[in-house]
């Protein structure tokens, strides 16, 4: 796939994360203006946040001020200096955001998952010049986030910009939305003139879990970070138990440490080369013992079949899933790690012995001894 080359670049990527904060929803005149001025007094914050069309789950809870918030935020950002982000989820919306000269629009996350919805936006931004930051979907569908890029790209955007903020799953989880991080990286990996913000507020859901999500973020080299903070979080109309005061979202900020992608001294490169080179023969070294133990497989694989044995022997996969975590734990490696890479290795055997049954006994190339067979 090709990659979206945005032809304006994003301000203050200057090795700093572009940082967006703002109350999850305006609620109040007073609740915009104070939070966002406490927002801007730690002098850190690149761009102000608020929802005012609120995609709520479930009917029958606050959904938004609407437009009328619009004025609000326009003051704040007025008077702080900092320029302003909504949310968008219609044409409508659309219209009425550029009315009020907000200066940069999201897409939500439901949002980008209906491509009608994103088509939708994409047409009513049609020859506007402005930064539009996408979400990731709710589900955890790679294909579904880059194509809400591919639209808005189609549609001339050119600053265009992906928003992490986790993936929706089924029953009581440490985060309201895990993030997937692979999904992400990926995204990155085939868009990387694209700027990945991560956004630890909706990933999280807790207070407590923001630091910890935000410094990941920083450590996997994210260009910035979107927090939600409210002036008196316990009271806020929607999401309350993940926004920040601005106290502690500064206080927060202070304490990120934020990674650089490469050091400046060169001695200190060739030791890092040098070690990459270890783990480059080591990772060779792996994949050939992984595929003499699947050559061996394979040689069960013959021997059930002539046997008429069953592919899966529940007591030897009991062993085998009994002995490999503690052995791992013995020499110091995570047991649920190991667990997780023998049912994957244990996956493949099954496939290459499923397909060994397909085969003819005498095809075995890795037999020693054929007259066992
Ligand atoms: C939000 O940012 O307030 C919001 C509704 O987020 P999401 O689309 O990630 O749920
Ligand atoms: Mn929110």
């Amino acid at each position: 796939m090709q990659d979206i080359r945005p032809l304006h670049t994003w301000p203050n990527f200057k090795g700093l994360p572009y940082l967006i904060a703002g109350p999850c929803s305006a609620e109040t005149p007073d609740q915009v203006r104070n939070t966002c001025a406490q927002i801007a007094s730690g002098g850190k914050i690149n761009l102000l946040r608020a929802g005012v069309w609120k995609p709520r789950t479930r009917p029958g809870h606050f959904e938004g001020i609407g437009e009328a918030a619009l004025p609000w935020l326009q003051e704040a950002s007025l008077a702080t200096g900092l320029p302003l982000t909504v949310e968008v989820a219609t044409a409508k919306h659309v219209e009425v955001a550029l009315k009020y000269g907000v200066d940069v629009l999201w897409i939500g996350a439901r949002s980008t998952v209906n491509p009608f919805t994103v088509q939708e936006i994409a047409n009513a931004l049609q020859g506007v010049d402005i930064p539009v930051m996408v979400k990731n979907p709710i589900n955890p569908d790679l294909a579904l986030w880059i194509g809400a890029l591919e639209r808005l790209y189609q549609a001339g955007l050119r600053s265009l910009a992906a928003i992490h903020r986790g993936f929706s799953a089924l029953g009581v989880q440490k985060y309201r939305n895990p993030p997937q991080w692979q999904l992400a990286l990926s995204l990155k990996s085939q868009l990387p003139s694209i700027p990945l913000f991560f956004d630890p507020s909706h990933t999280g859901g807790k207070r407590n879990l923001i630091y910890p999500l935000s410094q990941k973020a920083m450590n996997l080299n994210y260009e910035g970070l979107m927090i939600e903070s409210h002036q008196r979080p316990d009271e806020a109309w929607s999401d309350a138990a993940q926004q920040l005061t601005p106290a502690d979202l500064n206080t927060m900020l202070a304490q990120l440490c934020v990674r650089k992608t490469s050091v400046s001294d060169e001695s200190e490169n060739l030791f890092l080369e040098e070690l990459r080179q270890r783990i480059d023969a080591q990772d060779r070294e792996l994949i050939e013992i992984l595929t003499a133990r699947m050559e061996l497989v394979e040689d069960i694989g013959y021997f059930k079949k002539a046997h008429n044995l069953a592919i899966f022997q529940r007591e030897r996969w009991t062993e085998v899933f009994k002995t490999r975590p503690e052995w791992a734990l013995e020499l110091g490696l995570s047991a649920a790690f190991v667990e997780k890479l023998f049912l994957l290795i244990h996956d493949e055997s099954i496939n290459i012995q499923t397909s060994t049954f397909k085969k003819n006994l005498s095809e075995n190339p890795f037999a020693e001894d054929k007259s066992k067979l």
